[in-house]
């Protein structure tokens, strides 16, 4: 489901020729459908009309103002996970009451500047990390409005690095001990218990983990309820997978029926988080062949975009399907796409079957919307690519190419070491 097609064998974004915007911005850069992305929204959206719930970007997928200005004008809020991601959120007009704010490491800066921005919850990851909340509400004269994010130990059969909700994990806390801070915040001065939440990780291809940590959670929940707390807010977190080659995961449309059905009538407001389900196939990567280069064992194409632009197939050996720009047929070959990095794990495919490319072609990185730039470094000294924004027929550069000037900004050399 995306906008990203051959018309007479040049493949477009929208009605917008890619090689068109590589003439304009240069290679490699980020493109992005408006369309697609209002498509994935209204997808997510729909089945949950008539359910009292609000959903919360997951702007660790994709931070861009641009692209977090049309969620908040599309009623969405935030998930954010630094004061970064809440200063952006808040620049793009999500509202506070629309924040709720995860993640394992809050420091008291970015806590004292989510209790001010007035955010729907903090979701609490650890024992400490509610006393420092409390601590800081109080010297601002506050309430901090809190979540427990329980930790239900269950697997959602995904990369280990995005598995998140199984006990080994750093993330939230296990149900025992989010029992006993329950109780140790409802007699707290400065915190005020508004929801429990869970995550459980990321990518996930089937609803069976949603379903058995809802069960973990209503359970808890009706525990809290015998010690008259009650909540506000169900927390579910976000997860949904994608198709990046032959995955095949549930609909949005089923996941809410499957995971609604499993909370079942508890009055409580339902929270999401998702972020690759919105914009992961929203997006690609557009890169050029700088060479081939033939080993005795292997084929290698060179290409001017490496794990500084695109981390995932380095990071997690993710799998990205991979287009020419100019449509080919006859001749395919089996190839390494990899990066300029200085590093062997710079690679964008591994044992690729491909045509046969050639010094200057393009390609398309698919399914790159998510964890694509957001995840982009400086590595190597190489400016971040700019990001475009297609609705059908035009396009708008939404952030402009990284100059050698910004790599050095803020930079300074003290004379006494040159003295
Ligand atoms: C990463 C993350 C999400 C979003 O995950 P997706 O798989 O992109 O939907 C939601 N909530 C939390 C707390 C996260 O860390």
């Amino acid at each position: 489901m995306h906008d990203f097609e051959y018309r007479q064998g040049r493949l477009h974004c929208g009605e917008v020729p890619l090689e068109e915007i590589a003439e304009k911005v240069g290679t490699p850069f980020y493109c992005y459908s408006l369309p697609t992305l209002r498509r994935h929204i209204e997808a997510f959206e729909e089945p949950l009309s008539g359910v009292d719930h609000q959903t919360c970007f997951a702007m660790k997928a994709n931070a861009n103002l641009a692209i977090l200005s049309y969620m908040a004008h599309r009623g969405l809020g935030a998930d954010v996970v630094s004061g970064g991601d809440l200063y952006r959120a808040l620049k793009a007009g999500i509202p506070g009451g629309k924040i709720v704010y995860s993640g394992v490491g809050k420091t008291a800066g970015e806590i004292d500047m989510a209790i001010q921005a007035g955010i729907m919850m903090f979701n609490i990851e650890s024992a400490q990390e509610l006393e420092v909340i409390n601590e800081r509400a109080g010297m601002l004269g506050r309430k901090a409005p809190v979540s427990i994010r329980v930790n239900p130990d269950v697997d959602p059969m995904t990369h280990p690095y995005i598995s998140t909700g199984m006990k080994e994990n750093k993330f939230g806390i296990d149900v025992e001990g989010s029992m006993a801070q329950y109780l140790k915040a409802r007699d707290m001065e400065h915190i005020e218990i508004v929801g429990i939440d869970c995550h459980i990780g990321s990518q996930l291809t089937d609803v069976s983990p949603f379903i058995d940590a809802v069960g973990r959670l209503k359970m808890l929940i009706a525990r809290l309820k015998d010690h008259g707390i009650a909540l506000e807010y169900l927390d579910l977190g976000g997860g949904l997978g994608i198709t990046y080659s032959d995955e095949e995961p549930p609909h949005p449309r089923d996941y809410a029926r499957a995971v609604l059905d499993a909370v079942g009538p508890l009055g409580l407001k339902v929270i999401f988080e998702p972020g690759r389900v919105i914009v992961g196939n929203a997006g690609i990567l557009v890169t050029r062949v700088l060479y081939r280069k033939q080993t005795k064992s292997k084929t290698f194409i060179v290409v001017d975009a490496g794990m500084s632009d695109l981390i995932r197939p380095s990071l997690y050996g993710a799998y990205h399907d991979i287009r020419p720009v100019e449509e080919k047929t006859g001749e395919r070959e089996q190839v390494d796409v990899v990066g300029p990095i200085c590093e062997s794990g710079d690679f964008l495919a591994k044992n690729r079957d491909l045509p046969i490319l050639i010094r200057d072609d393009m390609l398309a990185v698919m399914s790159a919307g998510a964890y694509g730039f957001t995840m982009a470094s400086n590595y190597n000294s190489r400016p971040k690519p700019p990001e475009v924004l297609v609705d059908g027929a035009r396009y708008h550069v939404v952030l402009n190419r990284q100059t050698y000037e910004d790599l050095v900004s803020g930079e300074t050399v003290p004379e006494e070491i040159l003295a």
